[in-house]
């Protein structure tokens, strides 16, 4: 028999020492911490994880894998008011039911992937990814093209703007992301968008320090995932 024994008391007390570190960072840079949105990565965590985050108060999630999603949501019993964000790597073949099973698409990086989304039919909440580093094996969108995708966007029916999304390279340096952030803030400000996707678990300060408002948390709520297979 799995236990899930001690698994809730831990994330209430860990989200509840994230919510502390938002409140201070916020504090330092004179910002209402009210303004700054936690989505609790859920990814290769189990449904009693996320309903544990749910009964101590956290109501936004965020998943990378469709199908892994998909399978636990038929798992969830019925959680009120709470939203699904999809943050991960999003195949254009994959956007329909990315769509119909998550609120808000953290990830749109291409016109082809605005249509596919808009074309489902269900009204969606979208950050666009900017890609910001060189590193290859990052996804998001060109900032050249980013003029064009809000133009794709603002046409579309079904999808509302809600910011942009970036993820820095890797770096246990917190302060290696500043510039990526800073960045992804004055692209917001040139054209007028509010909303910024950005920090994690390790650089959530840094983040709040640069403007974010929608913080993607998943370690320090859920604790270390296991490796992926293979
Ligand atoms: C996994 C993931 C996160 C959360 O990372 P942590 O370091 O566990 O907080 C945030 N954003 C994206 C895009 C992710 O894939």
């Amino acid at each position: 028999m799995p236990s899930f024994e001690g698994r809730p008391p831990a994330i209430a007390g860990r989200l509840a020492a994230v919510r502390e570190r938002i409140e201070a960072a916020a504090e330092r840079v004179g910002r209402d911490p009210a303004s700054i949105a936690v989505i609790a990565v859920s990814k290769r965590k189990p449904v009693e994880d996320i309903v544990a985050a749910y009964e101590a108060g956290q109501r936004d999630f965020g998943e990378n894998y469709v199908q892994e999603f998909a399978a636990k949501s038929e798992l969830l019993p019925p959680l009120d008011d709470a939203r699904f964000h999809f943050i991960g790597k999003l195949q254009s073949n994959k956007a329909g039911k990315a769509a119909g099973l998550f609120s808000t698409i953290h990830t749109l990086d291409s016109s082809k992937l605005a249509r596919r989304l808009d074309r489902f039919g269900k009204p969606l909440e979208v950050f666009l990814e900017v890609k910001l580093s060189a590193e290859e094996s990052k996804s998001g969108m060109d900032p050249g093209l980013l003029g064009a995708v809000l133009e794709d966007v603002a046409a579309a029916s079904n999808l509302r703007l809600a910011g942009l999304m970036t993820m820095p390279p890797w770096n246990a340096d917190p302060e290696h992301a500043r510039p990526y952030f800073r960045h992804l803030r004055e692209l917001a400000e040139r054209h007028g968008i509010g909303g910024l996707s950005m920090g994690m678990s390790h650089d959530l300060e840094v983040a709040i320090e640069e403007g974010a408002t929608h913080l993607r948390v998943g370690t320090a709520i859920f604790g270390p995932r296991d490796p992926l297979p293979g």
